[in-house]
This record gives C-alpha cells, structure tokens and sequence, in this order.
C-alpha cells in the first residue's frame, strides 16, 4: 500500500489533485471535508453537530474524524493506497493515523505539500465559493478564520511529518497539469 497525506492550505488545491491521483493509480481517496458534508447532507446528529463548527471555519474534534478516517481505512483492506485530503489537520490526528495504520499494517509513506501563497488562495476559495454552494468558501472573515486554524493547529502536522522524515513540498501554482506532473514525480519516488 501506498499511502500519502495531501497536505497544504484552503484552496491548495487538494481535491482537484487528489481526484487525478485517483484516476491514474486507483487509489482510494479519504476527504475528511467530504466525508463531513455527505454527513451534513444526509442531516445525521453528527453533521449538524460539524457544520455549525464548518460555518465558523473552525475545526471539528479530532475523535470525530479519526473515527470517521478509520472506518473507510478498515472497510478498504484491498486498497493500492490512500490519499488523505484535509486529513491530519492536528498533530492528535496524525498520531491516530500512525496507530490505525499499524493496527492495519501499513504506514504513510510520504506527505506531499502544494505551496501556494496566501493572496491567491483567497482569489481560488471565493471564486469557488460563487459556484460551489460551499457556505465556508462564500465569506472572507470565516475564510481568514480558516487560516488561522490552519497556521496554529495544522502547519505543525508537517513538522510532524519533517520529524519522520516524509515530507516533501512542490509550488502549487500554475497549470493543473503541471502541478500533478510535479506530484506524480514525487510520488513515483515513494
Ligand atoms: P478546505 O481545505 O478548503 O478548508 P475541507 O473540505 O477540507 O476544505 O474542510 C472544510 C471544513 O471541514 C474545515 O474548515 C473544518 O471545519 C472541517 N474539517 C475537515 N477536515 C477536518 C479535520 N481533519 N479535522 C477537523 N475539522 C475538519
């Protein structure tokens, strides 16, 4: 198995990779963000529960999604690999990872970084926002407060990884395929 933790800010670019990713090697992929609003949308106590904290731009609690996150790993003991999108987003989350993933012999193999600066994440979230129906994309405040999130709880995730020596970051700007070029070369390497 191959497992790689897709990593970067709102607006990196995450799900559009990921969802090439999938196509070229067949990989399972695991989009905690997804995952939260399928639950939205089928109305469960849980996702009334997360979206309030979604439309805040804040965080929902880590035992939410790792519990969720381990389900999908168990249900898959065939997959090739697993891309996780928006998953870790806390050095807690990472640590259950690295527990589920051995409970399950396997690990992540690598983590893979898409830089892009913060200016033009704005731009990406809020042209999104306009045709997606995503309420978090639609407003600057609770996308700045994404940020914040991001910098104080998520950015030591790849510290977390530097750690182990899995990281790795490629520039998130430019063409789409270009971009997944960079990847694929990185991920190949694995
Ligand atoms: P984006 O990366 O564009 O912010 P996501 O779809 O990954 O979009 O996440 C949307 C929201 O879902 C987040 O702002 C957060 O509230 C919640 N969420 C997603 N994944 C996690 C996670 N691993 N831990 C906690 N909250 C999460």
């Amino acid at each position: 198995m191959r497992n790689i933790v897709l990593f970067g800010p709102p607006g990196a670019g995450k799900g559009t990779q990921s969802q090439k990713l999938i196509d070229k090697y067949g990989f399972i992929h695991l989009s905690t963000g997804d995952l939260l609003r399928a639950e939205i949308a089928a109305q469960t106590p849980l996702g009334m529960e997360a979206k309030k904290l979604m439309d805040k731009g804040e965080l929902v609690p880590d035992q939410v999604v790792i519990g969720m996150i381990g389900h999908k790993v168990e249900a898959n003991p065939q997959a090739p690999g697993f891309i996780f999108d928006g998953f870790p987003r806390t050095v807690a989350q990472a640590q259950a990872l690295d527990q589920l993933l051995q409970a399950n012999g396997t690990a992540i193999a690598g983590m893979v970084a898409l830089e892009v600066v913060e200016d033009e994440l704005v731009k990406r979230l809020l042209l999104r926002g306009a045709t997606s129906g995503r309420s978090d994309d639609q407003d600057e405040g609770t996308i700045r407060r994404r940020f914040n999130e991001y910098q104080a709880k998520t950015l030591p995730v790849a510290e977390y990884y530097k750690g182990q020596a899995k990281y790795q970051a490629i520039n998130g700007i430019g063409e789409v395929e270009e971009i997944f070029g960079s990847l694929c070369q990185v991920i190949e390497k694995l």
